[in-house]
């Protein structure tokens, strides 16, 4: 029999199901949507028990896929990182539908925060700045506005703690350390919940589930059809991605081309504090590590969501795939510069209220120009937060690239050129999931150590810069210009 990993990735959009064998194949998977409800502007929240239900439906369908002859033997948890629940201990019921990461209820509370001084300690103690973006604020809100939450015998929980929970039949109440560091409430120094922290949010310290590093044994499922299998690892969707690309020595860094981009650079036990508006985090800790590992990183908001824009908003494509051959085939962007910032402007900017524009249009102007001054747009919004992370720290390796974007060769190229360093693809491109395997598999004894798993990893094609320092120059100095034109 060969032993293989269930892989559970439960994302913002979906959840999946992987099971991958010790030759690091995917042997089965299981994919289902979420459904996310906006009860008000720029509020986002999703129901939690239907989130356990699509990764119970995931688990089961991916097992029935597994061919004869291979045999799970541990389970990994990897999610989207931010997103609260809150629970009642005895019913196991929650007493809200999940805050999901993206929701802005929370500004207000923020903006008094912000107004207190509390900016410097609490990113001195978390590594984060203020925003709605993460977890406490969002605590403290289900707090002071659900009736229930007067109830005594409450669990908060991000989204790995609530999974961990209802897996094991409410026996388990933990987290690993990649999620914890998100909630604002966890000292990313001293590696535990942060009291000072506890007192400003007011957060009671008996809701906090029992934080442990993301290899480790979470539980062994006493029930359902993971009976009798061990968890063991659990990490937050971009650390999980980071391990996924074996970016494990400081100086290696992966970039994500989804919905939105996350830059993630491993600095190793040195913990760096940006001064180019990046996030200090948590990276997964591999059992022989005696000291936290610590990363850089940046989002963009909109990557390939630009795409869908041009597809489903401007319609002037039919599908994401062909926009690589038509930027091919289209020699420039004939002076068109597209700024995608259609939710203001993340890392390194952090400018909320900047909205999108297209600058240059003439009467020559065509479609095509549109089309690759976007895909354009996105790589220069990655070469901002390169070079803000460059500023910070090293980056000492090629830049490793994943997500549902990586497939447009004409971006990956331009990508290369705009940085001046190789990009490299892998032949699987979701990474989140196969970190979250490796990490399993390794605690779980399917693999002994990372290198090991090196041979597993395939590249499927490197992007060497072919434009010299004086055209890059031009590239970038024009993007800068413009990009300050709709800063607000
Ligand atoms: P997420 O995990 O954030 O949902 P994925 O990693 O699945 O995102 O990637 C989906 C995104 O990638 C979409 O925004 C889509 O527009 C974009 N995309 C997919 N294929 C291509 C392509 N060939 N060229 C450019 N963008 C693409």
């Amino acid at each position: 029999m060969t032993p293989a990993v269930l892989a559970i990735d439960q994302g913002t959009t979906s959840t999946r199901t992987v099971v991958i064998d010790q030759r690091g194949q995917v042997v089965a998977s299981s994919q289902r949507p979420i459904q996310l409800t906006s009860p008000q502007p720029a509020w986002l929240e999703c129901d939690a028990q239907q989130l356990y239900a699509t990764v119970q439906q995931t688990i089961e369908e991916a097992l029935a896929k597994v061919p004869k002859g291979i045999r799970v033997s541990a389970v990994g948890l990897t999610n989207q990182r931010e997103t609260v629940v809150v629970w009642d201990r005895k019913t196991s019921e929650p007493i809200y539908p999940a805050i999901v990461w993206q929701c802005r209820r929370t500004t207000d509370k923020c903006a008094e925060l912000k107004k207190a001084a509390l900016e410097q300690l609490i990113r001195d103690k978390t590594g984060l700045c203020i925003d709605p973006y993460f977890s406490a604020t969002k605590l403290r809100w289900l707090l002071d506005n659900v009736p229930q939450a007067r109830l005594a015998e409450l669990a908060f929980g991000t989204i790995d703690s609530w999974l961990l929970w209802k897996l094991s039949d409410g026996l388990v109440h933990a987290t690993d350390q990649t999620n914890a560091c998100r909630t604002q409430l966890f000292n990313i120094d001293r590696c535990c919940w942060d009291d000072q922290l506890l007192d400003i949010f007011q957060i009671p310290r008996h809701l906090l589930a029992e934080v442990y590093p993301s290899g480790h044994l979470f539980t062994t499922l006493s029930s359902g059809v993971l009976r009798g299998l061990p968890v063991t690892a659990v990490a937050g969707d971009q650390q999980a991605a980071l391990f996924g690309q074996l970016c494990l020595e400081a100086g290696q860094a992966k970039n994500t081309y989804g919905t939105g981009g996350f830059l993630v650079l491993n600095t190793g036990t040195r913990r760096i504090t940006s001064q180019h508006g990046l996030l200090t985090t948590l990276a997964c800790q591999l059992p022989n590590d005696d000291k936290p590992r610590y990363a850089l990183e940046g989002s963009v908001f909109i990557a390939g969501a630009a795409i869908q824009w041009l597809r489903d908003n401007l319609q002037i494509i039919t599908d994401a795939a062909e926009t690589s051959t038509i930027a091919q085939k289209t020699a420039d962007c004939g002076g068109v510069v597209v700024v995608p910032a259609f939710s203001g402007l993340g890392a390194p900017y952090w400018n909320a209220e900047a909205r999108g524009a297209i600058f240059g249009l003439t009467r020559s102007t065509t479609r095509n120009h549109v089309i690759r001054a976007t895909l354009e747009a996105i790589a220069q919004q990655t070469a901002d937060v390169v070079e803000a992370m460059t500023a910070d720290a090293e980056l000492t390796d090629r830049l490793r690239v994943d997500g549902g974007a990586v497939a447009n060769d004409f971006l990956m190229q331009h990508q290369a050129d705009l940085l001046g360093i190789t990009i490299e693809r892998p032949s699987y491109h979701e990474s989140t999931v196969i970190g979250i395997a490796y990490l399993a598999g390794i605690i779980g004894g399917i693999w002994s150590n990372p290198s090991e798993l090196a041979n597993h990893r395939l590249i499927d094609r490197l992007f060497v810069p072919q434009i010299d320092d004086q055209q890059r120059r031009e590239h970038r100095q024009i993007w800068h210009e413009t990009v300050n034109r709709i800063r607000l």
